[in-house]
């Protein structure tokens, strides 16, 4: 349906979001048949987790903006092509991960967009400073990111209370073992 399609939304007057999707395909036969997806292709160097391609927005950036020009979509992929040299290079290349993000995903992400689009409008108006700071999915960040599972939860509008308690415990590095020193000022 379309290659490097170039597609706009609006979020809110003034406010647009721009993707260009890689392509847009409708399958005409096969599980998938009827359905339309937009497919993003990245070169990696290892394949991502699947966490770390729902955590990443691009693939759900194109679902939304599709919706918002009346396709009905609700799911897309992301093809991966390794580019390291190889001892065993058999089924080791190419990956395709399915991505279905959720309605209350889309909604949160379109929402962080948003608020930085007003950052940064409101940094490039005047000094206020915006309190406010959304994720910024970077690949490399996200795969070794302490909170990935977190952020997706989050992003998916769950609670994140039995994540925090399983997985982490509150940060004391300083005060439990805080002892105050007696310098000897006499004898130096
Ligand atoms: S908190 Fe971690 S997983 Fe979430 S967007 Fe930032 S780097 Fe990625």
């Amino acid at each position: 349906m379309g290659v490097e399609q170039k597609l706009k939304a609006s979020i809110e007057p003034g406010l647009d979001i721009a993707a260009t999707v890689d392509f847009i395909i409708k399958h005409t036969k096969g599980p998938l048949a009827g359905q339309i997806m937009p497919y993003d292709h990245k070169f990696t160097n290892n394949f991502w987790s699947p966490e770390m391609a729902l955590v990443n927005t691009q693939v759900s950036k194109y679902i939304w903006v599709l919706q918002q020009n009346n396709i009905d979509t609700n799911s897309g992929a992301l093809n991966q092509i390794r580019y390291r040299k190889m001892d065993r290079v058999k089924n080791e290349v190419f990956r395709r991960t399915p991505i279905t993000p959720s309605d209350t995903r889309l909604k949160n992400l379109v929402e962080e967009f948003a608020k930085t689009a007003r950052e940064i409008a409101s940094i490039k108006s005047g000094p206020n400073v915006a309190d406010y700071q959304p994720r910024k999915v970077l690949n490399a960040n996200c795969e070794y990111c302490s909170f990935l599972t977190m952020c997706n939860a989050q992003l998916d509008g769950e609670s994140t209370e039995i994540i925090e308690k399983v997985k982490f415990v509150t940060n004391d590095p300083y005060l439990s073992t805080y002892k105050e020193l007696e310098v000897d000022v006499t004898t130096g």
